[in-house]
C-alpha cells in the first residue's frame, strides 16, 4: 500500500478555495429555503431532487404504515394552501407568506370557529413578538396554525374561516442516501436531517455542509467508504436502521450534521462511547483550531445520534454543530432565517469536518524500521542543513515523536496527542518517514 495515496487523500484543505465553498453552501441554503419540507411528503422530495443537481443522491421511499422497531411509517402529509380569514373576509394567517404559519402535519380542515377556539389551535411567542414559532403534530393528527405575538395580539372576538388545503394519506416516506466507495468496506456515516421548513441553521446549513462534502470527497480515492444521508429526524433515522441492520457493522465513525452556519463557536457532542477514535479526532481538531470551543458529553437528546447511539448500536457517532440544538433563541423560530447563517462560518464548519475526516483517513500505526537508537535523519535529507539554529524545527520533533513512539502501539492521532503536536505535522513526518522506509504499516 501506498502510504502516499491515503496521507493527503482528503485534506487538500489548503487547496480548497473556502470563501468559494462558503458562498455556495449559502445559495444551496437559499434556494431550498422557500420550500415547505416536512417527514413526508413533496417538499422532501423536492429538496431531495434539487440536492441531485449536487450529487448523484439515490432517493429511497418506504410505505407508510411500515414497522421500523417501535415505530410505524407514518401517512404521508402534502399541503396546498392554508390561512385564516377574519369576519370581513381579510386573510389575517397566510401560509403563502411563511410556511411556518401552519403546524406541520395539520389536518385537512376548512370550518369557521369562534376566537376561543381558534385560540386553541394558536400559537405564538411573547418573548419575541415579531418572531413565527415552528411547531409540528406528527403523531397526533391535529391542526393549528404559528403567528407573531403581534398577530395574535390583534385577534378580536368575531368567527373566523380557517381553512387548511392539506392531505394526510398513505404514501412514502422519503430519504436520500450517497454512498462513494472507498478502497475499504469500514464506512464513515455523515447524517443530516432535512425536514424541517423554512429554518436555515436547523437545518439547511446541515444540509448544505452534508451535500458539499459529498461533493468534495467523490472524486478522491480514500480508505474508508462513505455514506451520506438526508433523512427526516428521528423516524427517518430508525427507519435507516431498521432497514439496513445488516450494514451497520460497517460503520466505523460517524457525524450528525446540524447548525453549522451560525456565528458561534463549534460545539461537540461525544458519541455514547465517549472515547471513540470519532471522538478522539474532533477533539484533537478543535483543541488545535485555535478558537474557542465547547467539548459535550452524549446526552440521549438532541438529533439523530439518539438512534444511532441507542445501546444495541451504539454506534460511534457524535454531533459537530456550532450553537447545538436548542440552545440559539432563534432555534425554532422564523428568525432561523437567511440572516442568521454566514458564508464565512459555513466555510469555517466545512473545514473543521475536512480535518476531522483527514484524522480518520490517516490515523494509522506504524513500526520504527530502525528502532535501536535514532536514525540519522541527516544522511536521508530529513534533517536541517544547518545544524545549531534555534528556529522552528518542529518538523524533525514531529518525526522524532513518530519514531519513538511508532511501536505498534501508538496511532499517530496517540502521537500526536502525547507531542502536543498538531495532527498534519506528525502526519506529514509520518509520510516522510515512509518515504524513506523507516515506518513500516502494522
Ligand atoms: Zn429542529
Amino acid at each position: 500500500m501506498n502510504l502516499s495515496d491515503s496521507i493527503n487523500s482528503v485534506s487538500s484543505i489548503n487547496s480548497i478555495d473556502l470563501n468559494t465553498v462558503g458562498r455556495e453552501m449559502y445559495k444551496l441554503i437559499s434556494e431550498l429555503y422557500p420550500i415547505c419540507r416536512s417527514i413526508t411528503g413533496d417538499g422532501l422530495r423536492e429538496t431531495l431532487r434539487h440536492i441531485q443537481t449536487y450529487i448523484p443522491l439515490s432517493i429511497h421511499e418506504i410505505p407508510t404504515g411500515t414497522e421500523v422497531f417501535d415505530w410505524t411509517v407514518p401517512k404521508e402529509w402534502n399541503i396546498r394552501d392554508a390561512y385564516i380569514k377574519n369576519s370581513k373576509g381579510e386573510k389575517i394567517v397566510d401560509y403563502k407568506k411563511s410556511n411556518l404559519h401552519l403546524v406541520n402535519y395539520s389536518i385537512p380542515f376548512h370550518q369557521k370557529v369562534s376566537l376561543n377556539e381558534l385560540k386553541e389551535h394558536l400559537f405564538s411567542l411573547p418573548e419575541h413578538p415579531d418572531w413565527i414559532p415552528y411547531r409540528t403534530s406528527y403523531y397526533r393528527e391535529n391542526w393549528g396554525f404559528c403567528l407573531t405575538h403581534h398577530q395574535w395580539l390583534e385577534l378580536k372576538d368575531e368567527e373566523y374561516e380557517v381553512c387548511i388545503d392539506s392531505s394526510l394519506e398513505k404514501g412514502h416516506l422519503s430519504y436520500g442516501e450517497y454512498y462513494h466507495q472507498g478502497r475499504g468496506l469500514d464506512e464513515v456515516l455523515i447524517s443530516s436531517h432535512a425536514c424541517h421548513p423554512s429554518l436555515c441553521n436547523d437545518n439547511l446549513s446541515g444540509v448544505a455542509l452534508t451535500t458539499f462534502l459529498a461533493k468534495h470527497l467523490t472524486p478522491l480515492s480514500l480508505r474508508y467508504s462513505y455514506r451520506f444521508l438526508f433523512i427526516p429526524g428521528t423516524i427517518g433515522s430508525i427507519a435507516w436502521l431498521c432497514l439496513n441492520e445488516s450494514k451497520v457493522p460497517r460503520i466505523k465513525h460517524g457525524l450528525v450534521v446540524a447548525c453549522v452556519g451560525d456565528p458561534s463557536r463549534l460545539t461537540y457532542k461525544r458519541s455514547r462511547r465517549g472515547d471513540a477514535e470519532i471522538d478522539k479526532a474532533v477533539t484533537h481538531v478543535l483543541k488545535h483550531s485555535d478558537q474557542d470551543c465547547e467539548i459535550m458529553d452524549f446526552a440521549p437528546y438532541g438529533y439523530d445520534e439518539r438512534q444511532f447511539c441507542s445501546p444495541a448500536f451504539n454506534l460511534p457517532v457524535g454531533s459537530l454543530t456550532r450553537t447545538p440544538h436548542g440552545r440559539f433563541p432563534q432555534y425554532h423560530t422564523s428568525a432561523d432565517n437567511l440572516d442568521l447563517v454566514h458564508p464565512e462560518y459555513l466555510a469555517d464548519s466545512f473545514a473543521t469536518y475536512l480535518s476531522v475526516l483527514d484524522v480518520l483517513e490517516n490515523n494509522r500505526k506504524y513500526l520504527n524500521q530502525n528502532p535501536k537508537c535514532e536514525p540519522q535523519l541527516g544522511k536521508r535529507g530529513l534533517y536541517r542543513a544547518v545544524g545549531g539554529s534555534a528556529d522552528d524545527g518542529t518538523d524533525e520533533l514531529a518525526m522524532l515523536w513518530v519514531l519513538n513512539l511508532s511501536d505498534g502501539k501508538h496511532t499517530l492521532l496517540d502521537i500526536s496527542e502525547r507531542s502536543g503536536l498538531p495532527f498534519d505535522l506528525i502526519r506529514d513526518g509520518a509520510k516522510a518517514l515512509f518515504e524513506h522506509k523507516l515506518l513500516k504499516e502494522c
